[in-house]
């Protein structure tokens, strides 16, 4: 018998633990132990050490308790004899039978996930070196393939010899934390709608795309899209219809990206798409033209077909140095551009566009400072009775008397107003002087309208219908004498707080006017179940009378409509006397237009006045 085999029975005398089997068997092969150790040191040590272990084991049962109870399990590894005693619990969290098997150091190794083996290792490695205590993130795979992920901390023990001996630590499953850790993450990255990175993911990796760009490569560029008249569809079909859009568009950009891109929504209706590797600004506008194509087929929600298209604007990165944030704001310049230049496009900026984005954001400090500084004024355009020929009322028209400019039409107002909310103030501000310098005209002609022109945003406001209020209060004038213009767009925005706002309004007993009726979405049946007294026939219709006999039809279904539902007319932009005469001929009652009077401030305004024209 050779001193192995001694060495083996000698183990196995006295009720073997698998451990202590392992290990015998391991010498028995003639295996050195771990860490240069000799054979007989290992023998005795783990026979010593067995003893205490089988003592230990004894109290330990409460241990054993307390672990089950916390699912924290523990370990105990000796370097010298390479066993590796563990709790119930660890074997548990191993997805293990409880002390089916000894766990040297090597069948430890094997259970880890494959990919933090290295990691692993080197961790035990350096706190053996510097004796210090480690901590780590670990995973390990479970005989059904699952993989979990394990936190442990442990410890070096020193020998007596004032050499590392043990390592000793506890270790319990994170995996449901990480789990929720990964989810958050991704939530705090990713829009929640789309599931397509947000702003902060896509600048970051923006900027990391800036940054490792070369002449070889190619630089990022960003293409900022925006779904064309998405207000529109999202406030006709309903918000839930929009959502589905959004996530069938993002669907589809998805699709048409190139592996490497990525593509990402930075809230409503804007989407983003960085695009590496552009060697030339021909190459993002190919792209950009393949996504306008792509997302434009019909999307069918609740019944519907709806067409969309998107505009582009496109923005290249020239330098290592740009800044993210700088990229995304030309390139959104570049994307108003499309809009104003017809939608369904793609434009790359240019440098002129940054002084046009300056010169909106300069406006809109002016147009504060205009409001404080009185710089505001109403023009009062004539609306006059066909028939009698008579002036029965004005409509104001918002200019702004600028300090350099001179008088700036509402065209250049109205829309930065709306975008920055100034308009609310503005709005406010309109109605007040209209229905202040109404009342000063009915000393003179009691019966005289007025009509206000209020945007979509103020009819979002639920103060709106108080405000009205307590201007028709204050000014005393009599409610059906004041006509507040809302173009259709607005119908058809949330219908059914317009609905109710409308009611609201026509509950104090003004008036309301559908303005440029005609160029909007709206559908006949919105004229039935809104509380509409006034159609304005928009003037691109008046503009063909006598010439275009399309515009005749039109403006002929308009009167015959309006006349059928009760509604009262009024022709917008009458410039000849022969669109005057054909609309009178047609039966419409009432008109504006430069041919009866050009807006004009109130004191440049003659009361009573009769426009020359035939009886
Ligand atoms: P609108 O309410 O349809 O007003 C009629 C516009 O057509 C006015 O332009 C008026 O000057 C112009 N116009 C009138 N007659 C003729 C004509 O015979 N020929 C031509 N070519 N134009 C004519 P303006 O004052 O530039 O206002 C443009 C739009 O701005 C208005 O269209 C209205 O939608 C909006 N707006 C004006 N004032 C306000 C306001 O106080 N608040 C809001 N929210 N919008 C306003
Ligand atoms: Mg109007
Ligand atoms: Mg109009």
């Amino acid at each position: 018998m050779d001193r192995d085999q001694a060495l083996l029975e000698l183990a196995l005398s006295d009720e073997p633990t698998p451990v202590l089997v392992a290990h015998a068997r391991r010498l028995s092969d003639g295996q050195d132990a771990p860490f240069g150790l000799k054979v007989e040191d290992v023998l005795t040590r783990t026979l010593t050490r067995r003893a205490a272990y089988e003592d230990a084991r004894r109290s330990e049962q409460r241990l054993v308790e307390a672990q089950r109870i916390s699912q924290v399990g523990s370990y105990d590894f000796e370097i010298a004899t390479n066993t590796n005693l563990w709790s119930d619990q660890l074997f548990r969290i191993y997805g293990r039978e409880p002390q089916s098997f000894m766990a040297s150091y090597e069948v430890f190794l094997g259970m880890l996930h494959p990919d933090d083996v290295e990691h692993v290792t080197s961790v035990h490695q350096r706190s053996l070196a510097t004796l210090e205590p480690y901590e780590m993130e670990e995973r390990v795979v479970w005989p059904d393939g699952q993989v979990r992920t394990l936190a442990s901390w442990g410890e070096i023990v020193v020998g007596e010899d004032g050499n590392p001996a043990r390592m000793v630590g506890i270790c319990w499953d994170i995996t449901e934390r990480k789990q929720m850790e990964a989810q958050l993450v991704h939530e705090a990255l990713h829009d929640r709608l789309t599931g397509l990175p947000n702003r902060v993911l896509f600048v970051d990796r923006l900027a990391q795309s800036v940054t490792s760009q070369n002449r070889n490569l190619g630089a990022p560029a960003v293409l900022f899209l925006d779904v064309d008249r998405f207000k529109v569809v999202n406030d006709s079909l309903g918000h839930d219809a929009g959502d589905e859009i959004l996530v069938e568009l993002a669907g589809r950009l998805a699709e048409l990206m190139r592996p490497g891109d990525t593509v990402g929504r930075f809230g409503g209706d804007e989407f983003v798409v960085l695009c590496q590797g552009i060697q030339h600004p021909a190459e993002a506008m190919h792209v950009a033209e393949r996504l306008i194509e792509g997302v434009s087929g019909p999307v069918s929600v609740t019944g519907a077909d709806v067409v969309l298209s998107v505009s582009v604007g496109i923005a290249i990165s020239s330098s290592q140095d740009d800044a993210p944030a700088d990229l995304l704001r030309d390139a959104d310049a570049a994307m108003y551009r499309a809009k104003r230049d017809g939608r369904a496009r793609c434009v790359l900026f240019a440098d002129t566009m940054r002084d046009e984005a300056l010169a909106r954001l300069e406006t809109e400090v002016e147009l504060r400072r205009a409001m404080t500084d009185g710089q505001l004024r109403l023009h009062y355009q004539p609306v006059v009775d066909l028939g009698s020929r008579q002036v029965v009322g004005f409509e104001a028209l918002l200019r702004w008397e600028h300090p350099t400019r001179g008088l700036v039409l509402p065209g250049e107002i109205i829309d930065i107003a709306e975008e920055t909310g100034l308009i609310v103030p503005i709005g406010e501000w309109v109605l007040h002087e209209a229905c202040e310098q109404l009342a000063r005209w009915h000393q003179v002609q009691p019966e005289l309208t007025m009509a206000v022109n209020l945007s979509g945003v103020q009819l979002g406001r639920i103060e709106l219908v108080r405000r009205v209020a307590a201007v028709v209060d204050a000014t005393g004038i009599d409610p059906p004498l004041l006509s507040l213009e809302i173009t259709e767009s607005v119908l058809m925005g949330d219908a059914e707080e317009a609905l109710g706002m409308l009611l609201d309004l026509k509950a104090l007993g003004v008036r309301i006017s559908i303005d440029d009726f005609g160029t909007g979405y709206s559908s006949l049946s919105y004229l039935k179940r809104f509380p509409v007294d006034v159609l304005k026939i928009d003037r691109s219709f008046v503009d063909g009378l006598g010439t275009d006999a399309d515009d005749l039809a039109i403006v002929q279904a308009i009167l015959a409509l309006a006349g059928a539902l009760g509604i009262d007319t009024i022709a917008e932009g009458i410039e000849t006397e022969a669109q005057r005469d054909v609309l009178q001929s047609l039966g419409c009652r009432h008109a504006q237009g430069f041919l009866l009077g050009r807006p004009a401030a109130a004191a440049d305004t003659r009361l009573g006045a009769i426009v020359p024209g035939p009886r």
